[in-house]
């Protein structure tokens, strides 16, 4: 199968909605999932694994088939007591039986030798539901809990959908049905539930058991907070164990150097300068221009810092995409009116931050990143100030995804747009990903804990040269003729 062939296949057999099957409402687009009345969300590894945490070591510290005939023989006990209501087989399950009932499971789980053993650690827990009757059937602990085989076994259960993880739905599924809480409506599926795993095709039954078991579960719930005590003692007495993120990239991969810069940078101010027809106020030329210098400089710095797997890499990758679509969008539209207002709303921008900062009473409240000077020179240097509007809005009555269609760019404004702005907006997805691990205590259920060090991104710097590369076919557009490129490589300055 050719490297096409086999990405069309990945697509057909996604498993995940594509973005026009999500429901749009407003600004809030839904998946499918989502719009299923009365859907009850359930977690696995947060509520259900606890509760079947007996079977989870069982499942996971004995050879298999001993295992399962211990489940077989404990959803057994349900045909003695039908009629006992609708009452999982969980450890909350258990606990709320009849005492009948009750100690005749507690008595299958823990039947043999083997199985005692494997359940040993259950007794280190004091918020056990029942505990008093797992002691007398496991013994009094008289020596530290051994948290070894409680990992393992969370560990090989943690993904709901793995052998043991379905061995332990399939004893709470069979239970309900011996003990006449759920009714298969076939012959064959009754059995591929009682010869499990050995009759019927598995990757069909399998999932059907994990379907059915989650479904009872749902509606047939018994809760009584031992889930969340469970997880609450493993954090306190278990210490995180920390993984080491993805190594730095290495400097040569952002694929250019701060001497190319330099050196395009050379190329493209004679190359500004020999396309200058005024000393007066030209917003084009400026803007045009001033942009690719802008993008250059971001661009040098960003290497210079060695940041090509650094955040900042990222949010420079946002404003370079930014400027990209700005420039071609008041390219394609070529009003000098639009060009003219471009710089008086960045002008205006200046204005507004003068003001602000010197109507700010407190003198040691003012920011030391930029001077009142300077921005009272920007809002002064086309006209007087007095004369500058401020536009508080947007430079123009659109928004940049719009103006990406209008520019034709929409596939780099797609490309690149949405998981930058995550990083300059701070939000959580660019905070987890930078600056956070996960724990590898299976018994801290995958959570998060801090990074000593930023973590080190994939190089952002290849992306910034795509752009740049792009920004200056712009300006080999508007002022022709430049044809050099970053990526090609800049071995000298081309003069003019
Ligand atoms: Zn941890």
């Amino acid at each position: 199968m050719s490297g096409k062939q086999a990405k069309k296949k990945r697509k057909q057999n996604r498993p995940y909605s594509r973005l026009e099957q999500h429901a749009r409402s407003g600004t809030t687009l839904t998946p499918p999932w989502l719009t299923l009345p009365n859907l009850q969300k359930t977690s696995w590894i947060n509520d259900r694994l606890p509760e079947l945490l007996w079977a989870v070591l069982l499942a996971t510290q004995m050879e298999r088939k001993a295992a399962l005939e211990i489940f077989r023989s404990v959803a057994r006990v349900g045909v003695d007591y039908r009629g006992i209501g609708k009452i999982p087989i969980t450890l909350s399950g258990i606990a709320s039986m009849p005492q009948a009932a009750r100690d005749a499971i507690i008595g299958a789980i823990t039947a043999d030798p083997t199985s005692r053993a494997a359940l040993k650690c259950l007794t280190a827990f004091k918020d056990l539901p029942a505990r008093e009757a797992w002691l007398a059937r496991l013994g009094v602990p008289n020596s530290p809990i051994d948290w070894m085989p409680l990992m393992s076994g969370v560990a090989r259960t943690l993904h709901h959908q793995s052998q043991e993880s379905t061995d332990c739905q399939w004893v709470s599924l069979y239970f309900r049905i011996a003990s006449g809480q759920f009714k298969l409506p076939t012959d064959e599926l009754n059995r591929q539930i009682a010869d499990y795993p050995d009759f019927g095709d598995q990757r069909m039954v399998r999932p059907s058991i994990r379907a059915n078991e989650v479904t009872l579960d749902n509606n047939y719930r018994i809760e009584t907070g031992w889930s969340g005590r469970f997880w609450e003692q493993c954090l306190r007495e278990t210490p995180c164990q920390f993984s080491l993120g993805p190594s730095t990239p290495a400097s040569s991969e952002a694929g250019t150097t701060v001497e190319n810069v330099d050196k395009l940078v050379d190329c493209l101010a004679k190359h500004a300068g020999s396309s200058l027809r005024t000393t007066g106020v030209d917003p084009k030329h400026d803007t045009i221009f001033g942009t690719a210098f802008y993008c250059l400089g971001i661009l040098r710095e960003l290497i210079g810092f060695c940041a090509n797997g650094a955040i900042l890499a990222r949010m420079g990758l946002r404003t370079v995409l930014e400027c990209y679509v700005t420039l071609a969008y008041l390219m394609k539209k070529n009003d000098e009116a639009l060009w003219r207002s471009f710089r008086v709303y960045g002008a205006g921008q200046g204005k507004l931050a003068f003001l602000k900062i010197d109507e700010s009473e407190e003198l040691s409240e003012h920011p030391v990143y930029v001077s009142v000077d300077t921005l009272n020179a920007l809002a002064n240097e086309d006209q007087w100030q007095e004369f500058l509007p401020i536009d508080v809005g947007d430079w123009e009555k659109s928004d940049l995804r719009k103006r990406s269609e209008f520019a034709g760019v929409k596939a780099d404004y797609d490309r690149y747009y949405s998981w930058t702005s995550a990083y300059a907006h701070g939000n959580w997805g660019a905070v987890r990903t930078t600056v956070f691990t996960t724990c590898l205590n299976p018994v801290h259920r995958l959570h998060r804990i801090p990074l000593l060090h930023v973590r080190q991104l994939g190089a952002a710097i290849p992306d910034m040269i795509h752009l740049v590369d792009k920004i200056l076919a712009l300006v080999d557009s508007a002022y022709p003729t430049f044809e050099t490129k970053l990526s090609m490589g800049v071995s000298e300055p081309i003069s003019n």
